[in-house]
């Protein structure tokens, strides 16, 4: 004998019927005997239930939800059953409406529904569904019988939730499923009080009904048909890479139902385990996958753990106050006042101290439970001894199960470490005694993402995903996705990293896709993406679709992305840049950033502010952080001023270089914006602040080599033009270096806290007297390494380069992620 249960989700409509039928057809080939177990028709249940309230607040448009109830029973039965069957059954099923139809309108009535009438009323959905189904079995010729569960299943009066009188129940049963000839066809989730009085067991309770009569007719196995393939690790809903358990324990099923599986009804597996029979949870839409199997062993494997759960929404109430402390039974009057309140305690922690203890409850509970306690505490809470409890309201629990986290070390750090990480802040924490189950309570808004961040952590740890959201794909941009592009497969190989870029924005529009937008195709995708690009938008954007491992990639030079900075830091979103101006604006903007980015454990990384690629900040911080101590630092930190100083002897005149320099595209549009040298500057000013030094732009001493004159000219052209007329100067400069066997370099440089930017003449005993090119080259003394410097030399500008630099920190920052 085989128990098989189909949910409302297996009956929603005429096909999934025919196809449970044939299901059916081919286990009768199979088991000698079967009873099955019918839910309502989907979504039914739910919506007998917003009908009554309608009713209840003496709206009459509960005629009209009645109505929708009534033409699908009705319309299913017809397309069902062939029509000589159709009269019996659907002179029944009207009956049966017109009982619903009478209840409703006394609800109407008296605009009030009571926990005993809501349950009268959600037992229509069974009755009906299961009646209509078990005729259309008879007219296809399986030879059925209908049973309607209140007459088997007796429960007590708590009605919505109704506990079973076990013995009672197990006599009914026996004397009326008797018949082994007919398939009995049973309605799930229902049962009456002695007086008759019609009771239901809690949402999901058909999985219950099936292990009752399981447990009573000695099954050899209870079959649960749902829509999915079995316990898959998390929700399938809200992880979309949750997979089939093949093999859990009672207990890990149990867990992972209380703590939100919704797939199976935590009461289900007391009767199941107290017979042993084990529960198989199988797909309706796959019948050939084997499914879960839950039985007395989990079986094991490969993971560290079996699935982790949710519950969405629950409120925590804290208790404390010195009073609590060492005073024995103050646990239990919490208890006791719950309970007599009928309140149901979902987890529990409570401070070694004793001081505190925090209880979860569902949210509808919150206000009655803190009242209950309050009234129970009431002298303590007067004298002073007792706080008063307190609610915190939108939060949920995660909880990660599993048999093999007994005794496995680092459970609990794996799950903190990937939840801490992703800046999900944890509210209370509890460890069954058990060791099978870890439970976190979390702000609510950060649910999916933490399921998505342990479900990775657990399962995937072979691949970690960061979540890539980049503004400015101009050059540098651009390459930067290229370079993803290019070196996927590597860095799936080589670091189980995948870089899925979500968000996109250029300074037209902006376009998000959370399943990665394929590289190859951005430009045409943003071009046609239909949004206008609006930061603030792209922000919120990013902070609603609150994704494990974000990093923010900011590849403008712009001002006003630098203004979102702060709220993308308290998103717990990293930052990934070239673009100076966050560090190199005021000294007090340059820490708080550091500050967030520490605060909310992400990471602020800008290794291309200073040199492009080229490893400076990081060495600089590492000498810092190894205790070494920095005494000068000089750079040639301009790919531009670089060029045009390398370029300059004799043979040449200035104008004519910068005018080269321009043309090869080394220049900013307006080569004064190199040659004022503001821009080194800020680097050094970042370098100087990198090795901890307060300093502001204004404390610097920036040599200006633009001619004074020539600052106020409108355009490059004519200041190109006028330039000519001080080459003789910068001649004399030159030469007279020369003379001393020196030659001219655009030199930053800092030193006793005190930073300076010039063209300074260096003889062929220093370090950038041979410099080539473009290339830039850093110079640090330091302490440890006496008086041979370190020298960081190379192309310190460049798309290429910039690029290369801005990706080796996203791929940096991945490496931290959980
Ligand atoms: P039925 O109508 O068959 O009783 P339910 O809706 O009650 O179906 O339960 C099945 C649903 O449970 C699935 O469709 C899935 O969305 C949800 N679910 C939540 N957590 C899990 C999980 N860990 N494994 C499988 N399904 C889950
Ligand atoms: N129909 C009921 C519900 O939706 C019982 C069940 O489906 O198990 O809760
Ligand atoms: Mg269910």
């Amino acid at each position: 004998m085989v128990v098989f249960k189909f949910g409302g989700t297996s009956i929603g409509n005429v096909e999934r019927i025919k196809n449970v039928a044939s299901i059916l057809k081919d286990n009768l080939k199979k088991h000698k005997e079967i009873v099955v177990v019918l839910s309502a028709f989907g979504g039914v249940t739910d919506n007998l239930i917003k009908m009554s309230v309608t009713a209840s607040k003496g709206d009459p448009d509960y005629e009209l939800q009645f109505k929708k109830i009534e033409e699908l029973h009705i319309s299913i039965a017809k397309e069902l059953l062939p029509v000589k069957y159709q009269t019996e059954t659907l002179s029944h099923v009207k009956l049966t409406l017109n009982e619903l139809e009478d209840v409703l309108h006394g609800v109407f009535l008296v605009k009030e529904i009571s926990l005993r009438s809501q349950d009268f009323i959600m037992s229509f959905g069974e009755r009906l569904s299961t009646y209509i189904v078990s005729n259309y079995f008879n007219s296809i010729g399986i030879n059925s019988e209908f049973t309607d569960a209140r007459k088997i299943i007796k429960t007590d009066e708590s009605f919505g939730n109704a506990k079973v009188d076990f013995a009672t129940t197990s006599k009914l049963i026996k004397e009326t499923l008797n018949d082994s000839k007919k398939l009995k066809v049973v309605t799930g989730f229902i049962g009456s009080t002695t007086n008759e009085e019609t009771t239901t067991m809690g949402r999901g309770g058909s999985d219950f009904t099936a292990a009752i009569l399981a447990s009573v007719l000695k099954a050899k196995e209870i079959e649960i048909w749902t829509d999915v393939d079995g316990v898959l690790t998390s929700d399938p809903r809200k992880v979309k890479n949750a997979f089939p358990i093949k093999n859990l324990s009672y207990e890990e099923a149990m867990e992972l139902s209380h703590f939100g599986a919704k797939v199976i009804y935590p009461p289900t597996m007391q009767p199941a385990l107290s017979k042993g029979i084990p529960v198989r949870i199988k797909n309706t839409f796959n019948p050939k996958f084997e499914g879960t199997l839950i039985g007395s062993k989990g079986n094991g494997s490969k993971y560290l753990i079996k699935g982790i759960s949710s519950i969405d929404n629950i409120s925590l109430i804290g208790i404390n106050g010195s009073g609590m402390v060492g005073v024995a039974g103050t646990s239990q009057r919490i208890f006791g006042a719950l309970a007599a309140k009928n309140i149901s305690v979902i987890l529990i922690t409570q401070a070694s101290s004793e001081h505190s203890l925090c209880i979860a409850v569902l949210p509808a509970y919150a206000l009655s439970a803190q009242k209950a306690i309050e009234q129970e505490f009431r002298y303590e809470i007067k004298e002073g001894l007792v706080n008063k409890p307190g609610i915190e309201s939108s939060l949920s629990i995660i909880a990660v199960v599993g048999e093999n986290m007994r005794r496995t070390p680092g459970i609990s750090g794996k799950v903190f470490n990937s939840l801490g990480k992703n800046g999900i802040n944890i509210s209370a924490i509890a460890q069954g005694s058990s060791e099978r189950n870890i439970s976190v309570v979390i702000p609510r808004q950060d649910e999916s993402k933490a399921l998505n961040v342990l479900h990775d952590a657990f399962f995937l740890s072979s691949v970690k995903t960061a979540n890539i959201f980049l503004v400015g794909p101009g050059k540098v941009g651009t390459t930067v996705l290229e370079q993803i592009n290019q070196q996927t497969d590597y860095l799936k190989k080589e670091y189980g990293l995948r870089l899925k870029i979500v968000g996109l924005a250029n300074s037209r529009n902006m376009l998000f896709d959370v399943n990665g937008i394929n590289i190859t195709g951005w430009k045409d995708k943003l071009l046609n993406s239909g949004a206008k690009t609006d930061l603030s938008a792209f922000v919120k954007e990013m902070n609603r679709l609150n994704l494990s491992n974000s990093i923010f990639v900011d590849c403008t030079a712009s001002r006003d992305v630098v203004k979102h900075y702060e709220e993308i830091f308290k998103a717990n979103i990293s930052i990934v840049t070239p673009n100076k101006v966050a560090n190199s604006s005021a000294y007090g903007k340059y820490l708080s950033f550091k500050e967030l980015a520490l605060k909310h454990n992400v990471k602020f990384a800008y290794e291309t502010n200073v040199g492009a690629g080229l490893p400076i900040i990081g060495t600089l911080k590492d000498l810092v952080s190894s205790g070494d101590k920095i005494l000068k630092i000089e750079g040639i930190l301009s790919g531009t001023l670089s060029y045009i100083f390398n370029s300059f002897d004799k043979t040449k005149k200035f104008s004519e270089i910068v005018l080269e320099a321009k043309k090869k595209g080394y220049t900013e549009p307006d080569p004064r914006d190199d040659l004022k040298g503001t821009d080194v500057a800020r680097k050094m000013l970042i370098l100087a602040r990198e090795i901890g030094i307060p300093l502001e732009f204004k404390e610097m001493k920036v040599e200006n080599i633009v001619p004074q004159k020539l600052m106020a000219i409108k355009t490059a052209d004519e200041f190109l033009e006028k330039l000519k007329d001080y080459d003789s100067h910068f001649e004399k400069l030159r030469s007279s270096a020369e003379e001393k066997k020196k030659k001219l370099c655009y030199i930053a440089e800092l030193k006793n806290n005190k930073a300076k930017v010039a063209v300074t003449e260096v003889g062929v005993e220093h370090p950038f007297y041979f410099l080539d090119g473009s290339d830039n080259i850093l110079s640090i003394r330091t302490v440890n390494c006496g008086n041979r410097p370190i020298v960081v030399k190379g192309p310190g500008a460049g798309v290429e380069v910039t690029a290369a630099g801005v990706f080796a920190d996203i791929i940096r920052i991945s490496h931290y992620l959980s």
